[in-house]
């Protein structure tokens, strides 16, 4: 089939052609004409299959008739590169019509969005957090919305903006268009999709499995033999461009380092980042720059890489779910790509749930002239977090020696901090330790350091949230 036959305004299609999408992927062929149709739509998709211009073409088909210059289109999305993404996306496929989207997300300058959206806008690509920030001061007027759509709507849940993306619902108008985009469907989203869709028509593709294009790859080693693993199968790989999936951001920088090290051209991607850096680090991602990224799961969300040749998870994801999403990244639409995963022992139990979710075996692989032999150092310091400096009071009130600190209330970190270096951890990203990371501001990664967080629990509070970059 032929993107000729939904009958897309010219100005569409003409930005499909642009584009140079020529067959419509599976989920665009199944969500495009109930979406045009005007249909609620429940799409089942993860990343890579084409789910953005599966609601991004029929919305601008439709938005491209009508009024110009006042908010019809706005899209919700959890993070904000996943936001650029799809805003960049949107302005590539609609060029020609001239609709004007712009992104509204935290940790930037919030005077720039408010002189944007003054100026009139058509589409609003934004993150909860700072839409709400500009609902609250006026800024934006969400009153002449016709359609709504969510994106990767179980990642919204799992980083606590479901209330958030509540309230954003009220003040939307109740006449409108919603679609509703998510990899997974956990019970929460089911029921949020229940709440908000009206009669929708469900589309699926491919639930959990990741595009057929992937080839997978186990590659049992020790823990401390990972990096050593690692450099040997990239000098036998004929790799394009690299992603590297690490537990850790502290780990994600270290691997980063060791890799320039041996000349590689690589980078890192940490939720530490100010905003400028992180951008840097993608654009030299995405122009070949930097032929290597190490990245959290966190870190790398939405990130848009066609070109990734070669997926590596240096440690294993945590679920099933975030290893399709990995995966995801590679063998996007008909590219091939390939997965190599290093396990260790402890592994073996999320092999099994994830080879469980794929429905086959993965295989095991052992590089040939490579050492397992080497034994583990006494002490595995390699990922130990080097101590901190000792930190000083401001007051200059200091504790006399020995004194035992305040408990730590919560909220009041600073005033609870010891006066003596820190214990050294070797933090799991989310804890305690990632609490005041985001320094540029991070929405959609500071409060998001924990998956499947419980709703009540760990949500970004008004204090987490302004952290991260409301
Ligand atoms: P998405 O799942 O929306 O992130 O899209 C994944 C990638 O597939 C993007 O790089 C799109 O530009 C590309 N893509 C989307 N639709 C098509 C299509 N019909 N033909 C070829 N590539 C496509």
């Amino acid at each position: 089939m032929d993107f000729k036959e939904f009958n897309l305004h010219p100005q569409v299609q003409a930005g499909v052609e642009a584009m140079g999408y020529v067959t419509p992927t599976p989920i665009q062929l199944q969500a495009i004409p109930p979406v045009i149709a005007g249909q609620d739509v429940l799409g089942l998709a993860q990343t890579g299959t084409g789910k953005t211009a599966a609601f991004g073409l029929p919305m601008l088909h439709r938005l491209v008739q009508g009024e110009r210059g006042r908010v019809r289109g706005l899209v919700i999305a959890p993070t904000r590169e996943l936001a650029e993404q799809i805003n960049e996306a949107l302005n590539s496929m609609g060029k020609l019509t001239r609709l004007k989207s712009v992104t509204v997300y935290g940790g930037v300058n919030i005077n720039t969005q408010i002189k944007k959206l003054k100026e009139g806008v058509d589409i609003v690509v934004a993150c909860p957090g700072r839409l709400l920030d500009h609902i609250s001061q006026g800024t934006v007027d969400l009153s002449g919305v016709e359609v709504l759509v969510l994106d990767e709507a179980d990642q919204m849940f799992d980083m606590g903006f479901l209330p958030d993306v509540k309230k954003i619902l009220r003040v939307l108008p109740g006449k409108r268009q919603n679609l509703m985009f998510s990899a997974t469907m956990p019970d929460d989203i089911r029921i949020l999709a229940h709440e908000i869709l009206r009669r929708p028509v469900t589309v699926q593709v491919d639930r959990a499995a990741p595009a057929a294009t992937v080839s997978h790859a186990l590659y049992p080693v020790g823990q401390h033999l990972k990096t050593p693993l690692l450099f040997e199968l990239l000098k036998h790989t004929d790799t394009e461009s690299v992603l590297i999936f690490t537990k850790t951001k502290h780990r994600a920088k270290r691997v980063g380092e060791q890799l320039e090290k041996g000349g590689y051209k690589a980078t890192s991607l940490q939720g530490n980042l100010s905003q400028n850096r992180r951008q840097a680090a993608l654009d030299g991602f995405r122009d070949g720059t930097y032929q290597i990224m190490v990245a959290t799961d966190i870190a790398a969300r939405g990130i848009d890489v066609s070109l990734v040749s070669h997926v590596v998870n240096y440690d294993i994801p945590d679920t099933p779910e975030a290893y399709t999403h990995r995966i995801g990244r590679t063998g996007r639409a008909a590219k091939t790509g390939d997965a190599f995963t290093l396990v260790t022992g402890e592994d073996e139990p999320m092999v099994r749930s994830i080879e469980r979710v794929l429905g086959a075996k993965i295989e095991r692989r052992r590089l040939e002239g490579f050492d397992y032999a080497v034994p583990a150092p006494k002490k595995d310091a390699e990922f130990v977090r080097p101590p901190r400096e000792p930190q000083r009071r401001k007051d200059n009130t200091a504790k006399p020696a020995g004194a035992r600190p305040a408990a730590a209330k919560p909220g009041a970190a600073a005033g609870g901090r010891k006066s003596v270096p820190m214990p050294v951890i070797s933090g799991k990203q989310g804890g305690a330790g990632n609490a005041g990371a985001p320094a540029g501001g991070r929405e959609g990664v500071g409060a998001a350091g924990k998956r499947h967080q419980h709703p009540g629990g760990n949500r970004p509070t008004n204090h987490a949230a302004r952290r991260s970059g409301r």
